[in-house]
């Protein structure tokens, strides 16, 4: 099961739901960074000396 952790963009709040129990506003996901812009950089280069 996938749980998404959301955050509520004017309170601040997590919570899991779509809707904030405190201001109703709609909670954005929260992204885990999985890749850094130095890794994507890597690629290309990889890429470079492939070509
Ligand atoms: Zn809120």
């Amino acid at each position: 099961m996938k749980i998404e952790i959301r955050k509520c963009p004017k309170c601040l709040e997590y919570t899991l739901k779509s809707l904030c129990e405190k201001c109703k506003s709609v909670t954005i996901t929260i992204k885990p960074a999985k890749y850094s812009p130095e890794d994507r950089y890597g690629r290309y280069r990889r890429l470079a000396k492939k070509l």
